[in-house]
């Protein structure tokens, strides 16, 4: 499936939904949202009734986007769940929650998890001491993701106090602002992630 890569303020449009998929700009007045809240094109304001089918792609396209992945490893991501033990929904939003660049974005070193995915393909982070540069790893409790000195005054992290005082503290981060390191306390439950989805409607889509 080809990526993602259209304006993305229509992806906020389309879902319905504010997805914070521009950083800053979605906390501002240029938020496009704020301005058209129903669908974007010729038709988006006739609202027409979904199929039971349409409810659910919905649902999960909603997601998929805040997360920022292609269908094919986010499906995985699904399957991989659906093989562990436990509630197969609250392991698949604890294992997108544990991807190295949302934790980046989380511990509020970038603006937007897009941003996120950029400074990890750079190198600027390190988790455990280590060069990391890829967006997908999965973290676990006790790994520690740091900033290295010699990147802390490049530009992408200028604005990083006022991202991270913007940013919601969660109770499984731990965030040292100062030495730009964050460390993972605990695994992420579902209702820390304060995202606004029916994960049954995605559950039933995959299981089809
Ligand atoms: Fe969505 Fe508004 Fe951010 Fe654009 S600026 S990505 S519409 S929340």
């Amino acid at each position: 499936m080809a990526k993602d890569n259209g304006p993305k303020c229509r992806f906020c449009r389309r879902e319905g939904l504010k997805l914070f998929l521009k950083g800053e700009r979605c906390f501002t007045d240029k938020c496009s949202f704020e301005r058209h809240e129903y669908p974007p094109g010729m038709h988006g304001q006739k609202r027409a009734k979904l199929s039971e089918f349409g409810v659910q792609l919905r649902e999960k396209q909603k997601v998929r986007r805040v997360y920022g992945m292609t269908e094919k490893p986010f499906k995985n991501m699904f399957k991989k769940a659906v093989r562990e033990k436990g509630v197969t929904s609250d392991i698949f939003f604890k294992n997108l929650e544990l991807r190295l660049d949302n934790v980046v974005y989380r511990m509020g070193f970038a603006r937007s998890r897009q941003e996120a995915k950029q400074i990890v393909r750079h190198n600027h982070v390190l988790v455990n001491g280590k060069k990391a540069n890829i967006s997908s790893i999965k973290l676990k409790v006790g790994d520690v993701v740091t900033v290295p000195e010699k990147d802390q005054k490049l530009a992408i992290f200028a604005d990083s106090e006022a991202i991270y005082q913007r940013r919601a503290s969660l109770p499984w981060i731990e965030v040292d602002r100062k030495k730009y390191t964050g460390k993972i306390i605990a695994e992420p439950h579902r209702d820390d992630i304060g995202l606004p989805v029916k994960e049954r409607l995605i559950v039933e889509l995959y299981s089809k």
